[in-house]
């Protein structure tokens, strides 16, 4: 199959099939994703997993940009993008960590909007429980879903060193329990974590990509890739002060053109670039100038004619 390609704004042509323009040619309009602290806690911060929180983590539960509740968020972004449909995006800390009621009571209300036309739930892969599974399945046959699992990589070596607390062999149970449900999946991994080496990074693509521990099955619908983020406040800061996930913007850029050419083309691309905010971000420093990150990508891809899914010849 040939990748897809997408118009920008700019005119030229995306070789990556970003979730953006996916949206958009799912729904017929522009659909905006909303950041929402549900109000939940996570298993490796409380003790039954685990405590202090996978390393890379901050107090917030890598949810630093989830903002507003959901009607504040509409209310702005309504003005910029009057037709604009929404994701009702659970982000913060684990989201189907508690009782299936409550889950209820958190996302109902969201998916009430007239202009939500979906939702998309973040998670541990270890925090699916049958109860939990079977009310995402109810909520896939009514809405858009999508889940979240945060593997971050396939070496449990460097999932050890992370403090995950989690390992492969639950990602894999994971990816088989929803994608047995007809739920998508959205796979997230972290690029330049300690001691992984660039093939190790590419290893953890290509296992991803190519449906993990059941490589018959469907493939998962997409893939959230970015840098390592230290962020104040993060076991990083302490664990592994002066680190330096990538030497400069063209070294992470060239190891993720490398990844996305592994990436087939029907999966989507959630990120491709980290987004901690100014405030709190130690390293890499250029991280957050997602922009140049991005329009980088985006030239470099032309320059070189790469496309997702298609290695050079
Ligand atoms: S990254 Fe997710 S799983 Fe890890 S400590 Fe933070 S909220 Fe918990």
């Amino acid at each position: 199959m040939e990748p897809k390609i997408f118009d920008r704004s700019d005119g030229q042509e995306l070789r990556i099939n970003m979730i953006s323009p996916w949206l958009k040619q799912r729904f017929g309009r522009k659909i905006v994703k909303l950041s929402l602290d549900g109000g939940f806690t996570c298993p490796n911060r409380d003790g039954s997993k685990g405590t202090g929180g996978c390393l890379f983590c901050s107090e917030s539960g890598s949810g630093d940009m989830a903002s507003a509740a959901l009607e504040d968020q509409i209310e702005l972004l309504s003005d910029k993008w009057p037709d604009a449909g929404y994701i009702a995006y659970f982000q913060s800390h684990t989201n189907t960590y508690a009782p299936v009621e409550v889950l209820r009571r958190t996302f109902s209300p969201a998916l009430e909007y007239p202009d939500v036309v979906g939702i998309a739930v973040a998670t541990r892969p270890d925090c699916l429980p049958d109860d939990v599974l079977d009310y995402l399945e109810e909520l896939n046959r009514t809405t858009f879903l999508w889940v979240e699992l945060g593997l971050q990589t396939i070496h449990d070596e460097t999932a050890k060193r992370m403090n995950l607390c989690h390992d492969l062999a639950d990602y894999d149970c994971a990816v088989k329990a929803l994608t047995e449900r007809g739920i998508r999946v959205v796979t997230h991994l972290i690029l330049g974590l300690p001691g992984e080496s660039r093939e190790m990074m590419l290893d953890s693509v290509r296992y991803a990509c190519g449906g993990g521990a059941t490589p018959d099955g469907p493939p998962i619908f997409g893939l959230k890739l970015h840098m390592l983020n230290v962020v104040r406040g993060s076991g990083m800061e302490n664990a592994y002060p002066g680190y330096e996930p990538f030497a400069s913007i063209d070294a992470y850029v060239d190891l993720l053109i490398e990844a996305i050419e592994n990436v087939p083309p029907e999966i989507t691309l959630h990120r491709i670039s980290g987004d901690a905010p100014r405030s709190t971000l130690i390293a890499p420093a250029w991280s957050y100038k997602k922009r140049t990150i991005l329009n980088t990508i985006h030239k470099e891809m032309r320059l070189r004619n790469t496309w997702q899914g298609k290695a050079l010849e």
